[in-house]
């Protein structure tokens, strides 16, 4: 491991939610936001607010929901040089409301906004060209420039010594493109870190057991595994065996921008030189205040808010 900045590439936006469950937006309804949002963006508040240095590799436009991202990610202590500001487009944006069954129903505005028309411009090299680690989240990988950042610029970290993670946050569709597979195959190769959700697991090493397809991607040389297992907490796996830890009881209010927030937290305190067990500790910890509170980036927290938070709250069933 060297040091140096963790940097990701990928989607700013703003979230909007619907304040009552319900399905879609066919009438109108009350809303609340904007929250700054994006899963790299999430991601890389949570490094910053660990007090790890971090870049973000993105674009917004010109207006309001890009000043909310942009004020929030510098309080937070990102570094935002590499953040194009496109005149005329307008930031992402993506409304978001809860169905009393749990799912979402989304609006997205990404592809046709400032955040598809991410860019390799010369302040995005210039970050990459002295990243320590290079944080890869799936969502973002169907923009072409992006991908093309991500693949370019992994061989070199790699070659000074850097580490590449990698948060496949897919829907499922990405990979019945063959390019969208294709990318993702590139990126899983490179893998040093990898950090799955549910499905993901399956999908990736193409082994329903989960035993079977853990043991399929460290033979594909990925080092460490760390699958996220929502309220049930998370496991570690590397050659040298597997650890678990179990997850803290809160009431969720919002689930976005967990297993963002858990990825980042995980990360800072291995790169610390954390035993796994801490670190999946701290990971859980961060994922479950994410979900306790209403926007995704709203429960992005320090090292002090997670000591705070782990002597106060109740683990669950191992
Ligand atoms: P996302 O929806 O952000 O993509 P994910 O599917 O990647 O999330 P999850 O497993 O849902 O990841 O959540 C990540 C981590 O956050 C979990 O491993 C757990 O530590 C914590 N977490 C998530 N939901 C809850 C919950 N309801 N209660 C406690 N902890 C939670
Ligand atoms: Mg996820």
């Amino acid at each position: 491991m060297i040091e140096g900045k963790i940097v990701t590439i990928g989607e700013i936006l703003v979230e909007i939610m619907a304040t009552t469950l319900g399905h879609g937006f066919l009438e109108a309804q009350t809303l609340i936001g904007p929250f700054p949002s994006g899963a790299p963006a999430i991601f890389i508040d949570q490094v910053g607010k660990l007090g790890h240095p971090a870049a973000i590799v993105s674009a917004v436009g010109d207006d309001d929901f890009g000043t909310v991202n942009l004020d929030r990610l510098k309080q937070d202590g990102v570094d935002v040089s590499a953040v194009a500001i496109h005149p005329g487009a307008a930031t992402g944006s993506a409304f978001v409301r809860y169905r009393p069954d749990g799912g979402r129903d989304f609006v997205f505005n990404m592809r046709d906004s400032a955040a598809g028309r991410i860019d390799a411009t010369p302040e995005a090299q210039a970050v990459l060209a002295e990243a320590g680690h290079l944080h890869v989240m799936g969502s973002g990988l169907p923009v072409p420039a992006v991908f093309g950042m991500v693949s370019a610029s992994i061989p070199a970290i790699k070659a000074r010594g850097g580490t590449v993670s990698f948060d496949p946050n897919i829907r499922v569709e990405m990979l019945r493109d063959p390019a969208g597979k294709a990318a993702f195959q590139t990126v899983l190769a490179a893998t040093d870190l990898f950090l799955p959700s549910g499905e993901e697991l399956s999908l990736f090493s193409g082994e329903a057991d989960e035993g079977r397809a853990i043991a399929a991607l460290l033979d594909a040389g990925v080092q460490e595994i760390v699958l996220k297992r929502g309220k049930a907490g998370a496991s570690h796996f590397d050659r040298n065996g597997r650890t678990d830890v179990p997850g803290f009881v809160v009431e969720e209010i919002d689930p976005t921008g967990a297993g963002d927030s858990f990825g980042a937290t995980f990360l800072v305190a291995r790169r610390l030189g954390k035993p796994v067990e801490d670190c999946l500790r701290y990971a859980n910890a961060a994922g479950a205040r994410t979900v306790t509170v209403k926007g995704p980036m709203e429960g992005t927290s320090s090292f002090a808010e997670l000591d705070a938070f782990i002597a106060a709250t109740p683990v669950g069933a191992a």
